[in-house]
């Protein structure tokens, strides 16, 4: 089981903030942003960022989900 850590603060990062950065940074993306530091860096609030989770997953996107050991 891999744990990402936010680059920037170390905090454990959840499913939805690992996928977030992909859609928001990169979808190769290697580096990975908790939802304080990801809204940080987009200049926006955390509900922004929050909301964008909500969006992707309402999509159906597969990266966000709440079930575990998925993949
Ligand atoms: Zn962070």
């Amino acid at each position: 089981m891999t744990q990402e850590r936010c680059a920037a603060c170390g905090r454990i990062l959840s499913r939805d903030e690992t996928a977030i950065t992909k859609k928001l940074v990169n979808r190769g993306a290697t580096h990975f942003y908790c939802v304080t530091c990801l809204a940080a860096r987009f200049q926006v609030t955390e509900a922004d960022i929050n909301e964008k989770i909500a969006w992707f997953r309402a999509q159906g996107c597969t990266l966000f989900t709440n079930e575990e050991g998925v993949g």
